[in-house]
């Protein structure tokens, strides 16, 4: 349930309102918005009667909400999300671009990188420190090495860096380094570490799941949002489908699906999805013209020798391609 207040209305009249929830035990949760003020009802076992609350002074509509996702959805809050991370705005209709390896491998590798791709307009670096691997043979990453080196990039280049964290044994120091901690894939429903990040200060990007549908992807969010964290960044990154010509299925109708449940921004991150380096610059181009909120790109200057994800990984020389091309895209398609 939501209750929109009346233009104007004062602190007092929205007191009562919160506390008449409360009373009923409920919790009230202020949702800010553009010219009005709202306040989402959460924590209801059954459904609650309207009646309670449309006579109370200042009320202008209680609205039924009827997704379950409640803070995360366009029901709760029209106004989209702006997350800013740097100089980069997620969700105003820009479109900021995160570029780096997949693995943060040693200092020359991550200077190198975030040098060219910084030339190449990247307003965000990326590199993982703690990698999620099928194998258990293959590289783990730095740790914290990892993530001293990510500082060090952040401090040369000016760069933001985002980073994730695989559990919650490490997310305090992850979220130490980092401008914004990503949640990967394999942990979208790790809900213990959802509700550490909530706790979070940090902004955080959410990846989507191997397979999982829009109402899971949003509801994992939720977990985030519950626990007052109120930046969050969807990430579209490829699904498990049948094919084998690419790693990954890009789920391109996500982005317009997302855009009308939630008012969180939602970039798309093509690497990952393709798997292979072909498949990344006509993709990209893709995202621009679907007016994602940003885009997430695999890069490294030498991928042949990459410890991880080479094969989809672009050389710096055709990073700047996608940026040029993704920047004519967008300049065309902007609202
Ligand atoms: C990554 O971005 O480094 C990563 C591991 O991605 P995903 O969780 O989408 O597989
Ligand atoms: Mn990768």
């Amino acid at each position: 349930m939501l209750i929109v207040m009346k233009k104007g209305t004062d602190e007092k009249n929205i007191n009562a309102v919160i506390d008449a929830i409360e009373k009923r035990g409920y919790t009230a949760r202020p949702i800010p918005g553009g010219d009005r003020v709202s306040i989402g009802i959460l924590h209801n076992a059954g459904s609650v009667d309207r009646a309670h609350f449309s006579g109370l002074n200042g009320v202008k509509e209680v609205i039924p909400v009827t997704k379950p996702y409640k803070l995360v959805s366009r029901e709760f809050k029209q106004e989209n999300t702006h997350v800013r991370v740097g100089d980069a705005v997620f969700g105003n209709a820009s479109l900021p671009v995160i570029a780096g390896p997949c693995a943060v491998e040693n200092e020359t590798q991550v200077l190198t990188i975030a040098e060219s791709v910084k030339k190449a307009g990247a307003q965000l670096f990326r590199g993982g420190a703690f990698k999620p691997r099928t194998s258990p043979y293959s590289f783990q990453g730095l740790g914290e090495k990892g993530l001293q080196l990510l500082a060090k990039v952040r401090q040369e280049t000016g760069l933001p860096v985002v980073t994730e964290a695989m559990d919650v044994e490490n997310f305090t120091l992850v979220e130490e380094y980092a401008d914004i901690v990503q949640i990967g894939t394999r942990n979208m429903q790790n809900f213990s570490l959802l509700k550490r990040a909530g706790q979070s200060t940090r902004p955080v990007l959410l990846k989507r799941g191997l397979s999982a549908t829009l109402q899971e992807w949003l509801m994992a969010a939720e977990y985030i949002m519950e626990e007052g964290n109120e930046n969050i960044i969807l990430c579209e990154r490829g699904i498990r489908t049948f094919v084998r010509h690419s790693r990954n299925t890009l789920d391109l109708s996500v982005v317009p699906a997302a855009k009308k449940e939630t008012h969180l921004p939602i970039i798309v991150d093509p690497s990952h999805a393709a798997g292979i380096r072909d498949q990344v610059i006509p993709l990209a181009c893709a995202c621009a013209a679907l007016c994602a909120d940003g885009v997430m790109i695999e890069v490294h200057n030498h991928p042949e020798e990459a410890l991880s994800d080479g094969a989809q990984s672009l050389h710096p020389d055709q990073f700047s391609v996608l940026m040029s091309k993704m920047n004519a895209i967008h300049a065309i398609i902007k609202e």
